[in-house]
């Protein structure tokens, strides 16, 4: 057999979901370990330290994952060691490859941010608003170090060059099984591209009207989920619903729409598209059908950032300070 493929995951500032999609492979993934010897995966899953990855020589993993976005100093320099040591480096799910839900921080200064999670909270009490410090020296003699917290959130490519990007939070597991298996046959697109089938959520949702040749019609309100349960067959946009699925990546098989829920656009942008938050806001204007629409998107979600740029603000053209 020939050698195996030396592989790397490495999780930056994220939650770890996306480690679960590729555990999820289940007996895939046994299949793919024939093909896999894992070097590194932190801080995680195997029992390895940051040092083990910086001792080994560049360009001596063949192929890299990287999850989570990157906010502090460990995540910055960790991910500029993973790309020296790998020949194939994957942002892995949205948060590496557009900034994710943690993104959405660049919407608040670090100030606000600071004061909501360690003042402001219902459940916090801190009177005199102690809040983390990169460095303390304890009684006058232990330096005590944290990573220092950086001015906003980055996506691995503001960093390095990323050779190809997974969307999802997380990537569905049959569309990582997928992708997988172009790794390591080889049949890979060009570097820079986004491993996908190409297809919208739309192209894949049975909810689509074209499915049974209905037109789309204009939308006279918006609702929110929150509002009442989501009918269960027809497309959730037309029934007033604010759903992303006409441009998404639609590798997860429209899994939302599976269980009623309106597509929030985890996948990325499908191809073309070079700002997710603006092709969103075009694509919900194209289909209100008046001013009292219109209003009542703005009623329902006042901060539009949210909604349009939920997985990719720190991807976009704005990046930051969207209110
Ligand atoms: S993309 Fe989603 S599942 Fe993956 S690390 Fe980010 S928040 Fe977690
Ligand atoms: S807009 Fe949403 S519900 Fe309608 S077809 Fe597209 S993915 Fe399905
Ligand atoms: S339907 Fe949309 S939000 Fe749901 S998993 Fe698929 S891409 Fe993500």
């Amino acid at each position: 057999m020939a050698d195996k493929i030396k592989f790397a995951f490495l999780l930056a500032g994220g939650c770890a979901g996306c480690e679960m999609a590729l555990v999820d492979l289940s007996e895939n993934l046994l299949d793919a370990l024939e093909h896999i010897e894992v070097v590194f995966w932190a801080p995680t899953v195997a029992d390895v330290k940051y040092k083990d990855l910086e001792a080994m020589a560049d360009k001596s993993i063949d192929l890299a994952f990287v999850d989570g976005m990157v906010r502090l100093s460990e995540h910055e320099h960790m991910v500029r060691v993973l790309r020296a040591k790998s020949k194939i480096l994957v942002a892995f799910g949205a948060c590496a490859s557009l900034g994710g839900i943690p993104g959405m921080a660049n919407i608040h200064t670090n100030d606000e941010l600071f004061k909501q999670a360690y003042k402001d909270t219902f459940s916090t009490e801190n009177p005199d608003g102690v809040y983390p410090q990169p460095q303390y020296f304890l009684d006058g003699k232990y330096d005590l170090t944290l990573p220092a917290f950086q001015d906003k959130v980055r996506t691995i490519q503001d960093l390095v060059e990323v050779d190809y990007y997974v969307g999802g939070c997380p990537p569905h597991h049959s569309f990582v099984a997928k992708a997988v298996e172009a790794i390591v046959t080889g049949n890979l697109p060009p570097k820079g591209s986004w491993l996908t089938s190409g297809k919208a959520v739309c192209d894949v949702c049975k909810r689509n009207p074209a499915n049974e040749e209905l037109e789309r019609l204009p939308v006279e309100t918006v609702k929110r989920t929150v509002d009442g349960m989501p009918e269960e067959k027809g497309c959730l946009l037309q029934h007033g619903f604010v759903c992303l699925g006409p441009i998404t990546q639609g590798d997860c098989g429209a899994s939302c729409l599976n269980v009623n829920m309106p597509c929030r656009g985890c996948g990325g942008p499908i191809p073309g598209i070079k700002d997710y938050g603006a092709r969103a806001v075009s694509a919900i204007g194209s289909i209100l059908g008046s001013e009292a629409a219109t209003d009542s998107l703005l009623e329902k979600f006042p901060v539009l950032s949210k909604l349009v740029y939920r997985y990719s603000l720190p991807a976009s053209r704005l990046k930051s300070n969207v209110r």
